[in-house]
């Protein structure tokens, strides 16, 4: 079975949330699939990579556009399986993934967007974050004690906090998008029995048993607490310019299909096209061509 790009796009475009106003997570089921796609995944998938190295390809030849992917997920949601997959046919060169762990000394001592613009891609370039700045209203907002750390002023931390931070990222990314860099940002939907299940296959199998770490379980403790800062931050920044595609992620290679058709999209509708010859460039690959030749 063969898809066209219309039907990877067809496939992505039900989990893209481009107005948070009326966003419920409860609406989407982590263990969505379609079983047609299961019995043919790998061919399909192949073929989506086959298009995206082509779109690739332009984005970088052409220099005008960048192109930044976010992924933010529950531990053993797969965000480090989709990136691999979906980029595992384009050129590196053309292509840098940053992942954000907990800040630095450095990173304490700027505000919190700071070391994310040091990773933005370049245009012509894919950038993908793995975990990103939508920590700063996860994570700690979760854990209100890492705010600590990041020493604000005191007059300045009144309760509309998270409220401020969602109209920053806002105004960011609105800014990006203005300049340039195209934004697309992937939510990986994983239930609670799924990461269970997932958790314990590490715990179990010795080549897994690295993934495995104490602090993801005590995460997990807090599961309820992540899925309503996920909902309240999918409805604040899920705008037409950087929307939120909430990809059901218990089917690993559904959500690479999902991830991959978003990618296919997004570039598509970019019109990418390799720089035209200009007629005196074209005088000159002659004359190249006759000294080679003579
Ligand atoms: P994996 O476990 O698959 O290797 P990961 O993204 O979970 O990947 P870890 O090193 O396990 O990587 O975790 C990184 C941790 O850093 C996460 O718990 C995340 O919440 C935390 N983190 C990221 N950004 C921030 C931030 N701005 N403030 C506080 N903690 C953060
Ligand atoms: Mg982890």
């Amino acid at each position: 079975m063969k898809l066209t790009s219309k039907k990877f796009r067809q496939l992505a475009r039900p989990y893209c949330v481009e107005d948070g106003a009326k966003f419920r997570l409860r609406d989407c089921d982590p263990g969505e699939t379609k079983s047609k796609f299961e019995e043919c995944a790998d061919e399909i998938l192949a073929a989506s990579l086959e298009i995206i190295r082509g779109l690739q390809e332009k984005l970088y030849a052409q220099n005008r556009w960048s192109l930044l992917l976010i992924f933010q997920a529950m531990d053993a949601a797969g965000k480090d399986g989709t990136i691999n997959h979906v980029m595992s046919g384009v050129n590196p060169q053309g292509c840098r993934v940053t992942s954000f762990k907990t800040p630095s000394t450095l990173e304490l001592n700027h505000d919190f967007l700071w070391r994310s613009n040091l990773a933005l891609p370049e245009r012509g370039q894919i950038g993908i974050f793995n975990r990103s700045y939508y920590e700063e209203v996860l994570v700690v907002r979760v854990h209100q004690q890492l705010l600590q750390a990041e020493r604000i002023p005191d007059a300045l931390r009144g309760k509309h906090l998270w409220r401020d931070r969602f109209e920053d990222i806002n105004a960011c990314e609105k800014y990006l998008v203005r300049n340039g860099t195209v934004i697309r940002k992937f939510f990986l939907h994983l239930s609670k029995g799924e990461q269970k299940k997932r958790f314990l296959a590490r715990l179990d199998d010795p080549a897994k048993n690295w993934k495995f770490s104490g602090a993801d379980l005590k995460e997990r403790a807090y599961w309820d607490d992540y899925q309503a800062a996920y909902e309240e931050m999918i409805q604040a920044t899920a705008t037409p310019h950087a929307p939120w595609y909430v990809v059901p992620a218990d089917h690993k290679r559904y959500a690479h299909l999902i991830v991959a058709g978003a990618l296919i999209d997004t570039l598509e509708s970019l019109q990418l096209e390799v720089p035209k010859v200009t007629s005196e460039q074209r005088e000159i690959l002659a004359k190249a061509k006759k000294l080679l030749e003579s």
